[in-house]
C-alpha cells in the first residue's frame, strides 16, 4: 500500500452522537468488543473517504434504506478481487456483523491496480451473490442431453464419479481425453499447479477467440506475449481498441490513460465505431477493417524516412545484424546499411497509400506521426482484441505497434510500454509435477506449430472429423455454445456421447452451454472462493488475495468453516478445494504420483488446506511480503487476509537490460559472432512462475542466459533466439512463413478489394465489448441488465437511406453459413461499408423454467435437416415472482440477438486467433422475419472450417527439426520436451 494512502486512510474522522444503533446479539457483542476501537457512525467527512482500514473490523455507518432514520448498522468490511473481468479491481464487501449478510461491495483503496474504484461490474458482484436463479445445489443430468431434466446430488456422488473416470482414463493412457475448458481464468497459476500433476496436457483456454493474435504479434518482436503500457507517465497513448471504456485492463487503464491525459499526453484511438473511448481521443482515426497495420507503417516509415527514431535503442536492441546476415549477404554487416535497408523496405507505406487502405485521410495520418516523431521515448500503445483479434493477419497489427515502441525506444522505460512479466508476480505453488510428458493434438494440432496458444474453437470440427474423443470435458467460466464462433457444431458434439463421454459444467449460472451438460456444479462467484491474482495493470506489480468474504467475516467473529460451502449460499463450493478434493479422490493411494502434489508442506501426508496453500505462497514466494506483514506483527497470510493486495513494486523494471551478475559469468561462454551468453549451470528455481519462453541447453555451451553488446556491456537481454528485439523473426522464416519475418502488412479477408458495396455487402464488426457487461458472467446482474440489455446493428445513415432502414426497423445479417435478424442504429459514427453489433447480449433459454431469466429470451431451437438450424424468440425478458422483489419489477423485454451463431470459424493460419470480423449482406427483413431470428447451417460452417484449415502450414511440412512447435516458444503449460516431436521424429526418452 501506499503511504501516503494509508496516512489518509488513517486520519482522524469527527463523530457523531445523534444516531440509534441496533442493539447487538452476544457473539457480535464479544466480537466488536474485541476488535476495539468503538464503532462510531460515519459524518459526512467521511462520505467523501473510504472507511480508515484499522476500522474495517468494525465499521458503523447508517442504512441508507431506512431513511429518513438514522439507523446505525454495524458491518466487517472485508477485501476480496472482483471477477467480472481480467482487470482483478480490488473490491471491499461490506458484511453485516449481525445477518452475515453482504451489505454492497466497494472499492479496495488498498489495491495497488484499481485504487478504491470501480466500473458498475464491480460492485454488481452483490446481484450475482444473491441472484434468485443462481444454482445452489450439484445437478446431474436425469434425462436426455439437453433435454433440461436434473436431480440435485451429493458433492460426494459427484466427485466420485468423475474421479473414477479420470483415473481410469490415466491409468489407461489416455490422458489426452480429459480436457478442462477453461474461459475466464481469475486465478494464476492454479491450474498450472493441478494439471500437470495429473500428467495430462489438458488445458484448454479461450484464447484464440480472445487474444491470439496480439499475443502472436508481441511475442514475435520479445517472446513476450503482452504489453503493459505506462499511460499515467506517457506523452503519446496510442490505443487500438475502446479500453478507455472497455477491454484489458480496463478500469485501472482508464485512469491512469485520464492521468496522462491531463498531464498533458495526446490520446490517439483507432477505432473504426465512435467509441466512448474514440470520443475523448485527441484524434480519432476511423480505418476500414484491416487497415491499421497500413496507418501503422506509414508512421514508421515517417519516423525512418524523417530520421526520427531512436537510433541508439534501435541499434543496440534490434538484431538488425541478423537480417542482414540472412538477406543481404552481398552487404557489410554495419547499422548504417541496415538504416539504408530499412528506408527502402518501407518507402512503399507512404501516408497515401495508408489513406488508400484505410479511408482515413492522408493529412490525419501524417499529423498522427508527427504526434508520435515527439513523443521523447514515452509512447505508451496497447491493443487487446480489435483489430489483432478481428483480421486475418490481425497478429501483425500488434506486430507492426510495437515497431512503433522499437523505433522510438518506448520500451521498458518510465512513459513507454513494457512487457507484462516485468510487471506480473505469480508465486510457485508448493510440490510442483514436472512437465507431463504428452502432447494433446485436439488442442495443439500440427497445422498451428506457431499459434498461441489452444485452438480451442476447433474442438467440435476435429471432434467431428474423428481426430479423436473425449472422455471427460470441463467446462469451467466458459460458454461455448454461445461465446465461440458457429454455437451450433458446439451443441452438435456436446448431445453426441460418443464424442464426448463426460461434460462437467462449473458455474455459478446458468449458460447456454450448461444446459447440455452431465453433471453442473456449482461454484461460487467473486466473493465467494480464493484465487491469487497480478495483472499488468501499470508501471509497477503486486498481488491481490480474492477471499469468500463470508467465510472471512464468520473467521472473525469465531464461527467454525470447514471448507468454504460452510459460508456460501445453498452448497457452492470455491474451485481451489474442489480441485484439491477431485485430484485426492483420483489418486487416493498415491500410486499414481499425484496425490503428493497435493499434500501439505507442512504436515507431510496429509492433504494441504486452503490456509496452508496460499500461507506457503505467501510466506515462500511474495518478496517483500513476510516483512511487511512481521512488521504489523502478521503472518502474510493473515496480511492479506486484512488488507486484500500487496504492492511487490513501484515504477518500471524491465529485466532486458539488467547487467548479469559475477556470478551468473562465473563460467560463462559467449558465442563470438552473435554475443549470446551461455552458463552450464543449471537455472535457480523462480519464485515468480510468470510464463516466459524456454530455451533447451545446447550440449556443448549449455543455456542462454543473456547477450554481450557492442559496447561491452553483459546484459540479460531479452527471451528470444537472438536474445534481442526481432525485427527479423528467424523462427517465422524457418517455420514456414518467410514472407512475414519482418513487420509487414497482410491483407484481411475484409479487405475493400474484397466487399462488393453495390450488393449491399458490408463488414461486420462484432467484437465490441459494453463497459457494463460481461460475456455470460454478468447475466445474473440484475442492474448491469437493466442498464444494458439491447445490442442493435450501427449502421451508417448513407447505408441505412440506400436501404431504406431506419432506426428500429429490422435488418436481415446475412453472414457465410446462415443469418441473424436484428434492429438498426442509424449513426454517424461508424465507417460507411462497416456495421457494428456488440457480442455482450443476445443469451437464450430452452425452457421457460430454464435458469437465467434476467438475462435470457426464450426460444424455439429446430433442427431443419442436418446440420440446418433455426432459432426463433419466442419472448424476451420478463418480470417474475421470486425471492428478490426485484424481479418482478423488470420493465424491459429485450434480450437482445445472438450473433455469434451465424459466424463459422476463421482461425488466422498463424497466430490461430479466430478472426472474428465477418463479411456480410445486408437485407431489409422480410414479412416472415422476426427480430432475434437466425439460422445456421453447420455442414456449410464445416466447409468454411476445411477453407481456413488449408491455409495453414503444418508442422509436418515445415518444422525444421521435427518438433509440432518451436521449443522456445510461449507455451502455456508446457509439456516435456520429449512431447514435442511429431510421430515418428525425435528421441522418446
Ligand atoms: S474493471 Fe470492473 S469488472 Fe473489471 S475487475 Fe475492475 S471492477 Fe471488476
Amino acid at each position: 500500500m501506499t503511504t501516503s494512502l494509508l496516512n489518509r486512510l488513517l486520519g482522524t474522522f469527527s463523530q457523531r452522537s445523534q444516531s440509534r444503533v441496533e442493539p447487538l446479539t452476544p457473539p457480535v457483542q464479544a466480537y466488536v468488543k474485541s476488535t476495539a476501537p468503538a464503532a462510531t457512525p460515519i459524518s459526512s467527512q467521511e462520505l467523501r473517504d473510504y472507511p480508515p482500514v484499522e476500522r474495517w473490523n468494525d465499521w458503523t455507518e447508517y442504512d441508507p434504506k431506512e431513511w429518513p432514520r438514522k439507523v446505525a448498522r454495524r458491518y466487517t468490511l472485508v477485501p476480496t478481487v472482483c471477477f467480472n473481468c481480467e482487470s482483478a479491481c480490488g473490491l471491499l464487501a461490506y458484511v453485516d456483523v449481525e445477518t452475515l449478510k453482504i451489505k454492497k461491495f466497494e472499492g479496495n483503496p488498498l489495491h495497488p491496480g484499481s485504487r478504491g474504484r470501480n466500473c458498475a461490474k464491480g460492485p454488481a458482484t452483490l446481484n450475482q451473490v444473491y441472484d434468485p436463479d443462481r444454482i445452489l445445489y450439484p445437478l446431474k443430468r436425469a434425462g436426455k442431453r439437453g433435454e433440461g431434466k436434473w436431480v440435485r446430488v451429493s458433492w460426494d456422488e459427484a466427485l466420485n464419479e468423475i474421479a473414477g473416470r479420470i483415473r481410469k482414463a490415466i491409468i489407461e493412457q489416455r490422458q489426452t481425453e480429459i480436457i478442462y475448458h477453461v474461459g475466464r481464468p481469475g486465478h494464476d497459476g492454479f491450474m498450472e499447479w493441478v494439471l500437470p500433476a495429473w500428467g495430462v496436457d489438458a488445458h484448454n483456454s479461450h484464447t484464440n477467440v480472445c487474444s491470439s493474435g496480439a499475443r502472436c504479434g508481441q511475442a514475435m518482436w520479445m517472446g513476450l506475449d503482452r504489453p503493459s503500457p505506462d499511460h499515467a507517465n506517457a506523452r503519446v497513448i496510442l490505443l487500438i481498441s475502446s479500453h478507455l471504456e472497455t477491454g484489458h485492463y480496463f478500469n485501472p487503464h482508464a485512469q491512469r490513460i485520464m492521468e496522462g491525459k491531463m498531464a498533458g499526453a495526446k490520446l490517439i484511438v483507432l477505432d473504426t465505431r465512435l467509441s466512448n473511448t474514440a470520443s475523448l481521443a485527441d484524434e480519432w482515426l476511423s480505418p476500414w477493417p484491416g487497415s491499421e497495420t497500413a496507418i501503422l507503417l506509414a508512421i514508421a516509415n515517417y519516423l525512418i524516412r524523417t530520421g526520427q527514431y531512436n537510433r541508439d535503442f534501435v541499434r543496440r536492441w534490434v538484431n538488425w545484424a541478423d537480417y542482414l546476415r540472412a538477406e543481404h549477404l552481398d552487404l557489410p554487416v554495419s547499422f548504417e546499411h541496415f538504416e539504408m535497408k530499412l528506408q527502402e523496405l518501407y518507402a512503399q507505406y507512404t501516408f497515401e497509400f495508408a489513406a488508400q487502405e484505410s479511408g482515413v485521410s492522408a493529412e490525419q495520418i501524417e499529423r498522427v506521426a508527427k504526434i508520435i516523431a515527439r513523443c521523447e521515448g514515452k509512447l505508451a500503445t496497447h491493443s487487446w482484441r480489435s483489430a489483432t483479434s478481428a483480421n486475418l493477419g490481425g497478429w501483425m497489427v500488434a506486430r507492426c505497434l510495437w515497431f512503433l515502441n522499437v523505433l522510438t525506444g518506448s520500451i521498458g522505460v518510465e512513459g513507454g510500454t513494457s512487457a507484462n512479466v516485468w510487471d506480473k508476480w505469480i508465486p510457485r505453488h508448493p510440490n510442483m509435477a514436472p512437465h507431463p510428458k504428452v502432447w494433446n493434438e485436439l488442442t495443439w494440432p500440427q497445422e498451428y506449430p506457431l499459434n498461441f496458444y489452444e485452438m480451442s474453437i476447433l474442438l467440435p470440427h476435429f471432434l467431428k472429423e474423428g481426430r479423436g474423443k473425449v472422455d471427460t470435458y470441463f467446462t469451467r467460466v466458459y460458454n461455448p455454445i454461445w461465446t465461440n464462433p458457429d454455437g451450433m457444431s458446439w451443441l452438435e458434439v456436446l448431445t453426441d456421447e460418443s464424442k464426448i463421454g463426460l461434460h462437467v459444467h462449473l458455474s455459478p449460472t446458468w449458460s447456454e452451454t450448461g444446459w447440455f451438460a452431465d453433471y453442473i456444479l456449482p461454484m461460487g462467484v467473486g466473493a465467494e472462493r480464493h484465487d491469487m491474482m497480478s495483472q499488468e495493470t501499470h508501471a509497477g506489480c503486486w498481488i491481490a488475495f480474492r477471499q469468500p468474504v463470508l467465510r472471512e467475516a464468520m473467521r472473525r467473529l469465531g464461527k467454525p468453516v470447514k471448507d468454504t460451502r460452510d459460508a456460501n449460499p445453498g452448497e457452492v463450493w470455491e474451485e481451489v478445494e474442489f480441485w484439491i478434493e477431485l485430484s485426492w479422490r483420483i489418486d487416493p493411494d498415491g500410486k499414481l504420483g499425484i496425490r503428493k502434489t497435493f499434500e501439505s508442506p507442512y504436515r507431510p501426508g496429509q492433504k494441504i488446506t486452503v490456509d496452508e496453500l496460499y500461507g506457503w505462497m505467501f510466506e515462500n514466494h511474495v518478496p517483500g511480503l513476510p516483512e511487511a506483514a512481521a512488521k504489523e506483527g502478521l503472518t502474510p497470510l493473515e496480511y492479506m487476509r486484512r488488507y486484500g493486495a500487496f504492492e511487490i513494486r513501484k515504477g518500471v523494471q524491465p529485466t532486458f537490460d539488467k547487467p548479469l551478475s559475477s556470478a551468473e559469468l562465473a563460467d560463462a561462454t559467449i558465442d563470438p559472432d552473435t554475443g549470446i551468453v551461455y552458463t552450464k549451470a543449471p537455472a535457480p528455481p523462480s519464485s515468480n512462475i510468470t510464463p516466459l519462453p524456454y530455451f533447451e541447453p545446447d550440449p556443448e555451451r549449455g543455456r542462454p542466459i543473456g547477450i554481450k553488446l557492442e559496447d561491452g556491456s553483459i546484459v540479460a537481454g531479452f527471451p528470444t533466439p537472438s536474445r534481442r528485439l526481432e525485427f527479423y523473426s528467424t523462427t517465422l522464416r524457418d517455420w514456414g512463413w518467410p514472407e512475414y519475418a519482418i513487420p509487414t502488412y497482410i491483407h484481411s479477408h475484409v479487405h475493400p478489394s474484397k466487399i462488393d458495396r453495390s450488393k449491399n455487402e458490408a463488414v461486420l464488426l462484432s467484437t465490441f465489448r459494453l463497459p457494463t457487461l460481461i460475456h455470460t458472467r454478468s447475466g445474473n446482474a440484475k442492474w448491469l441488465y437493466e442498464i444494458s440489455h439491447k445490442n442493435p446493428v450501427w449502421i451508417h445513415t448513407s447505408d441505412a437511406e440506400r436501404l431504406g432502414l431506419r432506426t428500429g426497423d429490422l435488418v436481415k445479417v446475412i453472414t457465410e453459413i446462415g443469418y441473424f435478424v436484428d434492429r438498426v442504429w442509424v449513426t454517424e459514427g461508424i465507417r460507411p461499408g462497416v456495421i457494428a453489433c456488440s457480442h455482450h447480449l443476445g443469451r437464450w433459454r430452452l425452457q421457460e423454467d430454464g435458469g437465467g431469466r434476467l438475462s435470457t429470451a426464450l426460444v424455439e431451437l429446430k433442427q431443419e435437416g442436418q446440420g440446418e438450424w433455426r432459432m426463433r424468440q419466442i419472448h424476451g425478458i420478463r418480470p417474475y415472482e421470486s425471492d428478490d422483489p426485484d424481479t418482478a419489477r423488470i420493465w424491459w423485454e429485450d434480450a437482445g440477438v445472438h450473433q455469434n451463431l451465424t459466424f463459422a470459424v476463421h482461425p488466422d493460419p498463424v497466430s490461430g486467433m479466430h478472426c472474428w470480423h465477418q463479411k456480410v449482406r445486408l437485407e431489409p427483413a422480410g414479412p416472415n422475419d422476426r427480430y432475434g431470428d437466425i439460422y445456421v447451417d453447420t455442414k456449410r460452417a464445416h466447409e468454411v472450417y476445411r477453407e481456413w484449415l488449408a491455409m495453414t502450414r503444418p508442422a509436418s511440412k515445415v518444422s525444421p527439426n521435427g518438433m509440432r512447435r518451436p521449443h522456445w516458444l510461449l507455451r502455456p503449460f508446457r509439456p516435456a520436451r520429449e512431447a514435442y516431436f511429431l510421430p515418428g521424429k525425435g528421441k522418446k526418452s
